[in-house]
């Protein structure tokens, strides 16, 4: 099957109905073209120049790699995660999930099909790092832990979102602060028995809002706080999310 009846065949595997805000986004997917690049552990297939795919490619496969090493329990053996990366931020706007026929802006996200796992979003060159390996990892815990609690699931992905290397891969750089959350936790908390309670189906994680940006940013804090604390913080973080 060619790149671009694999994009089409995966996006319509994610069971998403394209939103008709886009014009015939399955025309146009299919009228694409569409390349890919494979790595051990990915297969990303993309719309956008060859550059993107080889760039999104290396950087996740660092990841995996890395987090193979940080957190063994976290990353078990499966078949490569499909990760589909769009040049157009509307047209993967139309794939976007809906909840109760809503629809809302969502920068990427992660689909467990039964076939394989997804992982979907538009290339921005500011932003798709961090979206990328907030989802890729979501697409890990889909198998390694598919019970973690929904803050943990969130504020694994939104610590590990800024993982960088350094030194040409000799240096692992984890821990950035991000910034609009510490600006946002700086004004308000959730009591932690609300954060623990908010589950997939929440109104405060379907719906944007304050309690669905505080959901993120608190979750990262408690992550932050339990990875840095000290000796046993991954250690911690393993055994609570399994
Ligand atoms: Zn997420």
């Amino acid at each position: 099957m060619s790149p671009g009846r694999r994009a089409l065949a995966a996006l319509l595997a994610c069971g998403l109905a394209a939103s008709s805000a886009a014009a015939s986004p399955a025309a146009t997917v299919a009228a694409h073209t569409w390349t890919g690049v494979r790595t051990p552990h990915l297969e990303v297939i993309t719309d956008a120049p060859r550059t993107v795919a080889m760039r999104v490619a290396l950087r996740l496969e660092t990841l995996h790699q890395s987090l193979a090493r940080l957190l063994p329990s976290l990353v078990v053996a499966a078949s490569p995660v499909q990760v589909i990366v769009f040049r157009d931020a509307s047209l993967a706007q139309a794939y976007a999930p809906t909840w109760r026929g809503l629809q809302d802006e969502v920068a990427g996200f992660s689909h467990a099909g039964p076939d394989r796992r997804r992982v979907v979003f538009a290339d921005d060159e500011g932003r798709t790092p961090s979206v990328a390996q907030h989802e890729y990892v979501h697409s890990l815990l889909d198998v390694a832990c598919p019970d973690v609690p929904l803050w943990l699931n969130e504020g694994l992905a939104e610590y590990f979102s800024t993982f960088e290397m350094r030194d040409g891969g000799r240096r692992m750089l984890l821990g950035t602060p991000i910034r609009r959350h510490d600006a946002l936790l700086r004004g308000r908390l959730l009591p932690l028995p609300d954060l623990f309670a908010i589950g997939r189906d929440s109104k405060a994680y379907t719906r944007e809002g304050v309690e669905r940006d505080l959901l993120y940013a608190q979750s990262w804090a408690l992550v932050h706080y339990a990875r840095h604390r000290g000796p046993g913080g991954l250690a911690a973080l393993e055994s609570l999310a399994r």
